[in-house]
């Protein structure tokens, strides 16, 4: 097959059926659950001024590098847009703008946009869908949001995901630990690597955060972020902890989990799936981030949030050999070999009573659309000739096992397959 002028744009893809199958059932897994969970869906605009990501932080390269930025049509006074790299942040604007009651518990699904460089499981267009509360210190919100994706992963039937959490402290305890750090990795300087000796002068707590071989045995001996945790902090965490442990979420303390953003305070957290390749085993992962709405003009505010990565779930679940109740395809083919006047009536009808059902065009032969029915995966073929048509009946046959046919009236053909289909 000759290669045709236009493909997809690097790090982007077309998902097709059954792949969007799969999606569809991890989206309505999620809706259900959040809507289970006293939480409003948020759509907010896939792209917004530049500033709003900005304030994600200086020293993450979702910011420095990584985001698709334009400038509007406005000839005068052209505003600095961006495609949104993740959904915390808009969300942040949106309670600064909307001023809504507190606690404001929102989900939202839908794509982000990364210039990263494209591999297996990382993505230019990536979707996620994702979870915050605005407005309450309260552990429980912690414990809450936390055990909501957790609920996720072990709903559409991962096995082997770990939950890894932290707690980067107040301003306060962040503070006194920076400060140690700097000195410890002052110390280590010769041997980070080179993208890690920039992120030290702009972020030292980042430089936790590197994936580089180099880096990992630095990172291993760095000081550990608990000893430096204020009373309020430490409590906070334990209650976090405790929590739960009551309602029985299995996590693991990973005591130098700084994830990818800057605007983190206190319980950080993340999900790992073990079947997958080490760079890209990440499929969610949140926290805290008392200051961030203030930071966008608003009051201050605490929050807290997760964002789990769709794409790499699906992947986990592949890996994993999960099975997804996709519950796509269609159950009854009309065959009509009498002009197609009837495939218009019936398959109307059936759709009316949502039996998933489809036809042939263009009059094709009989025998072509047979072929057409058994490869659609239908389990009924309903058959209309010209003799069927004069006797106000219709063929029903059987296409998976072995074959039977039977002549049903017309006009019962709905509740005759709505009762057949729900026996199977
Ligand atoms: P983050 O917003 O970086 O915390 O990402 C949250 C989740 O989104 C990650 O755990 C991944 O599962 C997913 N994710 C982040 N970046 C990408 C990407 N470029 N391609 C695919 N998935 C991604």
């Amino acid at each position: 097959m000759s290669k045709s002028r236009f493909q997809t744009p690097r790090g982007t893809r077309d998902i097709l059926a059954p792949e969007t199958d799969h999606i569809r059932f991890l989206l309505r897994n999620f809706e259900d659950l959040l809507l289970a969970s006293g939480y409003g869906q948020i759509i907010s605009p896939i792209f917004e001024d530049i500033g709003v990501f900005q304030r994600i932080g200086e020293s993450t390269e979702i910011v420095t590098k990584e985001m698709f930025d334009f400038f509007d049509k406005d000839a005068k006074n052209p505003q600095h847009l961006a495609l949104r790299p993740e959904l915390t942040a808009s969300i942040c604007r949106a309670f600064a703008q909307h001023r809504p009651i507190t606690p404001w518990k929102v989900w939202y699904m839908g794509p982000q946009f990364r210039y990263e460089k494209p591999q297996a499981g990382r993505y230019r267009q990536f979707l996620q869908v994702g979870a915050e509360v605005l407005g309450t210190p309260d552990s429980a919100a912690d414990v809450e949001i936390i055990s909501l994706a957790w609920s996720f992963f072990k709903d559409i039937g991962l096995k082997k995901t770990k939950l890894l959490v932290n707690s980067l402290g107040d301003t306060k305890s962040r503070n006194l630990y920076n400060d140690e750090l700097i000195k410890y990795l002052d110390t280590r300087k010769e041997d980070l690597s080179k993208q890690s000796l920039i992120t030290f002068d702009k972020n030292p707590l980042r430089v936790l955060d590197s994936k580089r071989d180099e880096d990992q045995e630095i990172i291993e001996e760095a000081p550990l972020m608990e000893s430096f945790l204020s009373e309020e902090s430490a409590q906070h965490f334990s209650e976090v902890k405790e929590g739960l442990q009551t309602i029985g979420v299995p996590f693991e303390i990973s005591p130098r989990l700084v994830r990818g953003l800057d605007y983190y305070t206190r319980t950080t957290f993340e999900f790992i799936s073990p079947s997958l390749d080490t760079a890209q085993n990440a499929i969610g992962g949140g926290g805290r981030y008392d200051g961030l709405v203030e930071t966008l003009g608003g009051p201050p505010t605490e929050g807290i949030g997760f964002a789990l990565g769709i794409d790499r779930t699906l992947l986990a679940c592949a890996a994993e050999d999960t099975i997804l109740d996709s519950a796509s395809g269609i159950d009854v083919f009309v065959v009509d070999t009498a002009g197609g006047q009837e495939a218009l009536l019936i398959t109307e009808e059936l759709r009316k009573l949502r039996i998933r059902s489809d036809r042939s065009f263009d009059n094709r032969s009989m025998k072509a659309q047979m072929k057409a029915a058994d490869r659609s995966g239908a389990a009924y073929a309903i058959i209309i000739g010209t003799d069927e048509l004069e006797k106000k009946q219709v063929t029903l046959r059987d296409l998976r096992g072995e074959g039977k046919q039977t002549l049903i009236p017309r006009e019962t053909i709905g509740n005759n397959l709505l009762t057949i289909l729900k026996e199977k």
